[in-house]
């Protein structure tokens, strides 16, 4: 048997060498290592992929929230509601801002935002909600649109765990994660599911006029060559990497196949388990498995790890601080925060190797050794 990886970009690329060694050739031959045709190429692939009117490539998904967040014309001061329960890029670029992060619940199930707590967490300051697509499925997006609209906010997506995912209206119609709100955002960080070969990321948008202020943010405020307007940055996908993701974007649908039958391989072994909760998925949202996270009940979740550890096994704990607790947020008032399922999930979750190169020999050794840990 391999030797089982939390992610295993190698094997994955392996199989794709020939294709994209020649992509990766033919930047390297053309010498366009900036904004060349392969940016161009790939930026149009997406844009179809996703269903946007506009994509905008950017150097990562940090960036790509940070230039969404940029483009909304926020002052100082507003306030931005996002869930505690997700990774700290999503929340820091709104403190980088001088903008102020409201912490929300997320749902115990879907591990995503939670309608109600959004509601109460509105004030008179607050100017937009960004949920977070963790883990592979899709926030409750109709519900926050709504809410989005009764209270005149903006909705920032963030798509890096969730590219590929499909969010069910309730009037049957289908929209990919990333395309329904204001603004999408997501990220190509190597191990996520449209992985580059160092970092990238993308933002989306369907408005004309935010399209034209992310662009011109995301190249130094510059309307015109030399002529720079608005305060942006220098946020660029390199053309290398665009040439990789070129092909991967082709295999995308496939990875994501991939990572699902590794996730039902999963859930079948630990179904019914008393001890284990298997990830479920809403009727509006598919599950493109990013992570593979189940929720212990009554488990020394430390003592599992080590176990798993000894026996080869990565295991990881997404996240294992939630935004309320970290002190990078020390000024904006944490310690009267009160969100009792964070917590819950924080001390509870466990991530399980998860990649599209998963063997069901590597599958049926992970789940044997696991469930022989709980049930010892
Ligand atoms: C990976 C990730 C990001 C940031 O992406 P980078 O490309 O690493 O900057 C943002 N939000 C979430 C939820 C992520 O998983």
């Amino acid at each position: 048997m391999h030797p089982i990886q939390m992610v295993d970009t190698k094997n994955q690329y392996l199989k794709i060498k020939p294709q994209v060694d020649s992509a990766i050739n033919e930047v390297l031959e053309s010498a366009a290592y900036i904004n060349g045709k392969a940016v161009q190429d790939f930026t149009q692939s997406l844009n179809n992929y996703i269903g946007s009117k506009h994509t905008i490539p950017c150097a990562n998904g940090t960036d790509a929230l940070q230039i969404a967040m940029m483009a909304l014309d926020l002052q100082p001061g507003d306030e931005v509601i996002t869930p505690s329960f997700t990774y700290i890029a999503t929340t820091e670029v709104v403190a980088l801002l001088k903008l102020k992060p409201v912490f929300v619940e997320v749902d115990k199930d879907t591990f995503c935002i939670n309608p109600e707590s959004i509601k109460k967490a509105i004030t008179s300051k607050t100017k937009a909600i960004v949920p977070v697509h963790l883990y592979g499925h899709a926030a409750p997006m109709e519900e926050i649109m709504q809410i989005a609209a009764e209270y005149n906010l903006y909705v920032i997506e963030d798509n890096a765990q969730a590219i590929g995912c499909n969010y069910t209206f309730s009037n049957g119609t289908t929209k990919k994660t990333g395309n329904i709100g204001h603004i999408g955002c997501t990220s190509f960080y190597p191990s996520k599911n449209l992985g580059a070969f160092g970092d990238g990321g993308a933002i989306f948008t369907n408005d004309d006029v935010l399209a034209n202020k992310i662009k011109m943010i995301a190249n130094h405020g510059q309307s015109k060559r030399y002529y720079h307007d608005v305060v942006g940055c220098n946020s660029r996908l390199d053309s290398i990497q665009a040439a990789v993701l070129n092909i991967k974007l082709k295999e995308l649908d496939n990875y994501i196949q991939a990572r699902q039958s590794a996730a039902a391989f999963y859930s079948s072994a630990f179904a019914n388990h008393p001890k284990i909760i298997t990830p479920s998925v809403a009727k509006y949202s598919s599950h493109v498995f990013h992570q593979y996270t189940l929720t212990l009940d009554n488990v020394n979740r430390d003592e599992l790890i080590s176990y798993l550890a000894e026996k080869k096994i990565p295991s990881m704990i997404y996240y294992p601080v939630p935004g309320h607790k970290q002190k990078m947020f020390n000024a904006f008032d944490i310690d009267n925060y009160h969100l009792p399922i964070t917590d819950w999930l924080t001390e509870r979750v466990i991530s399980l190797p998860m990649h599209t190169e998963l063997s069901n020999e590597q599958l049926s050794y992970i789940t044997h050794e696991f469930l022989k840990y709980l049930n010892r």
